[in-house]
């Protein structure tokens, strides 16, 4: 039903959180799972909980940000799975709810890095295979960050705003391949997020965004951005393109 069963699926920011519920489902899928992040013994832990059940599952280890990291993950995949027919662009990290004029170029430039350039580097790097295979699903974890300008900072906004840019245009670009390419656009998730905002300067917290951020309502499990992710990467998605799918609670309907 799901056509993921024996598939090559590559999963980034695999070793915890969204991306480590979303390869646990491709796994039960049949599907055979890349996992890739920085975090080496998060990695290494999914991939044990994939082949302790039964599942096929290899693990990269490394810095998105660097483009050797983002061509050792699809020739894994390439490699280890003979192709690749999914890619998840999924490794994300926090700002620090900075707004602009504090926003430091540090910080906008690992943002940007981390949560859209290196997702745009590992799409154009998957594409030739995809194209060569006339199909292939992407799916971004994008945010509801990517929707409004009250979910976060100023870089990590502006970085899921970009990511939204990327899923359309590429989906219209590659239309007729027989390539799809979609988002999901979450809302507050109970993961291991805020570990990656190192604390926030001083003059910022929930003040900052507090008044917006009522609308929040349920905090999901990451396990239900899971499930959208895997939908919209099978075959029940077949006519699906382009799509941001908020996964929300509602909050995007406020
Ligand atoms: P998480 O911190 O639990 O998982 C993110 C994973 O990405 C971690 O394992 C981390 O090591 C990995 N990672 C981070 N930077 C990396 C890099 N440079 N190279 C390789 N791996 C890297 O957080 P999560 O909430 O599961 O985050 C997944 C995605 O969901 C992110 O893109 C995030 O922006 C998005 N998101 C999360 C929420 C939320 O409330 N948790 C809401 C909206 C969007």
């Amino acid at each position: 039903m799901t056509g993921l069963s024996g598939s090559s699926v590559v999963v980034t920011g695999a070793g915890s959180g969204i991306g480590r519920a979303a390869a646990l489902r491709f796994a039960e899928e049949g599907a055979r799972v890349v996992v890739a992040d920085l975090n080496v013994d998060g990695a290494k832990a999914v991939v044990a909980e994939i082949e302790a059940a039964g599942g096929t599952a290899v693990a990269v280890t490394g810095d998105l940000s660097d483009p050797a990291m983002v061509e050792q993950v699809v020739s894994t995949a390439v490699d280890t799975f003979g192709g690749l027919d999914v890619l998840v662009n999924n490794a994300g990290i926090m700002d620090r709810m900075t707004a602009t004029a504090d926003v430091t170029d540090e910080e906008w430039e690992r943002l940007i890095r981390v949560n859209l350039t290196a997702p745009f580097q590992l799409t154009r790097a998957v594409l030739p295979h995809m194209l060569a295979k006339g199909k292939g699903a992407i799916v971004y974890t994008a945010s509801e960050a990517g929707l409004r300008g009250s979910a976060s900072g100023t870089a990590y906004t502006v970085s899921k705003h970009g990511i939204v840019g990327l899923t359309r245009s590429t989906a219209i670009m590659y239309r007729n391949s027989g390539i799809r390419v979609n988002a999901i656009a979450p809302g507050g998730t109970m993961t291991n997020i805020s570990a990656s905002m190192g604390g926030m300067p001083e003059g910022y917290g929930p003040q900052t965004l507090g008044p917006y951020m009522p609308n929040v309502g349920r905090i999901a499990e990451a396990d239900e951005q899971a499930a959208a992710i895997v939908f919209l990467a099978s075959d029940a998605a077949s006519n699906i393109n382009g799509v941001v799918l908020p996964v929300d609670n509602g909050w995007s309907a406020v």
